[in-house]
């Protein structure tokens, strides 16, 4: 089962989306996408939220 994370959860204006086989390399790209937010890093409120956003594709 992959997991999927649509940004536009968090940002409305953003179309960005993501599909990984698990959530840790979701995690990664999601780190990665969260800089043009300006997120450097994650931070555990922030993980958390995502987290909860993760769905199963
Ligand atoms: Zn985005």
């Amino acid at each position: 089962m992959a997991k999927t994370f649509s940004c536009s959860h968090v940002h409305s204006e953003c179309s960005w989306s993501a599909t990984e086989n698990t959530e840790t390399d979701l995690m990664k790209k999601i780190a990665e996408h969260a800089k043009l937010h300006g997120h450097d890093t994650i931070t555990p409120d922030l993980e958390k939220k995502i987290k909860s956003l993760i769905k199963e594709a």
